[in-house]
């Protein structure tokens, strides 16, 4: 099967000038050199600590922001390459779902009005009643209904404000909805409920999602696949099966000690993530997270480890990472 969404070698730097006088400019490499397929109907998770380049990496598939290098192809169509007014229409296929639903919904805006602009934008919009029978049609998709269609978004909860942000997202009818951290702003109870949807709609009109999460415990239902970055780079990409089961990165073991789990004997052989992530200004020699990782050699200090395929359908970037991961399973299971 071809890959809906492909990204090869995507690369992007921010400049940052210090406000102070004389201040220097450094340079600032939010994401690095990253390569990956999403099929179509399939759930990419791409997870990672705050600040390691995943929302910038749902920017620039968007192309919200351009790339330094690299290419993000689309349904065959290169991203990069299309003029302005090819970008817009191809945006009616490319969708975003933002992290804050009280900050992305327009105050001013009825529910009426913020539904129907992604319409009357991509030149779908219909007239009176049609218009009126497709926006309730899309508000009862995602669990609300007619009478919410003249209420202002600060009339709704933060749970109602996702649901409608999802309904702005389907108006249009996209293929591939980039949906960037679409719950952490959510309460606990009100997360699993909005992941539901997502699931659900997906089902119904066969969507391909790129789901950007800081958690590991959110993406582990929704996901066919999940990536993990640090520092701008991908350090693990494999079937959420054996992410979940047979990690092979320390870091991902990490994410994953994390996550709260109901198992007494579990929390024993947690082995938390040390330290804070480095500033990705002066990221660490050879592998980035050889400050922070129990099992660093001296090898780690000086090589960067390419991402390799460890197993079928399975790559990390770590120059021990069989090693390591067998041995801390096994560590676990023998604890158990
Ligand atoms: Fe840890 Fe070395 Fe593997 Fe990096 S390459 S994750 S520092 S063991």
């Amino acid at each position: 099967m071809k890959p809906l969404l492909e990204i090869k070698n995507l690369s992007k730097s921010f400049r940052l000038t210090s406000k102070a006088p004389g201040g220097k400019s450094v340079s600032l490499k939010a994401v690095d050199d990253i390569s990956f397929s999403i099929f179509p109907g399939e759930t990419l998770g791409l997870v990672g600590e705050s600040g390691c380049g995943k929302s910038t990496t749902g920017k620039l598939v968007l192309r919200l922001i351009e790339a330094d290098s690299g290419s993000v192809t689309f349904d065959d169509k290169e991203i990069g390459k299309l003029s302005s007014a090819q970008l817009r229409a191809e945006r009616r296929n490319l969708q975003m779902i933002f992290q804050d639903p009280y900050s992305s919904l327009n105050p001013r805006m009825r529910v009426r009005q913020i539904l129907a602009e992604p319409l009357q934008l991509h030149g779908l919009d219909k007239n009176g009643r049609t218009l009126q029978e497709e926006l309730s049609h899309l508000l009862e998709t995602v669990g609300l209904d007619a009478s919410h269609l003249d209420r202002y978004p600060h009339q709704f909860s933060g749970g109602q404000r996702q649901r409608i942000g999802i309904a702005r997202a389907l108006a249009v009818k996209p293929k591939l909805i980039v949906a960037d951290e679409p719950v952490s702003a959510l309460d606990v109870s009100i997360q699993a409920q909005v992941i539901n949807l997502m699931q659900d709609i997906q089902q119904q009109f066969g969507l391909t999602y790129l789901f950007i999460a800081h958690d590991l415990a959110v993406i582990e239902h929704i996901c066919d696949r999940v990536a993990v970055m640090y520092l701008g780079r991908i350090v693990e990409i494999a079937p959420a099966e054996k992410i979940y089961g047979s990690t092979q990165h320390p870091y991902t073991e990490a994410l994953l000690a994390a996550v709260p789990r109901p198992d007494p004997k579990r929390e024993r052989t947690h082995q938390p993530l040390q330290g804070e992530v480095p500033s990705p200004v002066n990221p660490p020699s050879g592998c980035h997270f050889h400050p922070r990782c129990p099992y660093a050699q001296n090898i780690c200090r000086t090589q960067s480890p390419e991402l390799s395929e460890k197993a079928p359908k399975h790559l990390a970037a770590c120059h021990f990472s069989h090693k390591i991961a067998s041995q801390s399973r096994t560590d676990q299971t023998t604890s158990q």
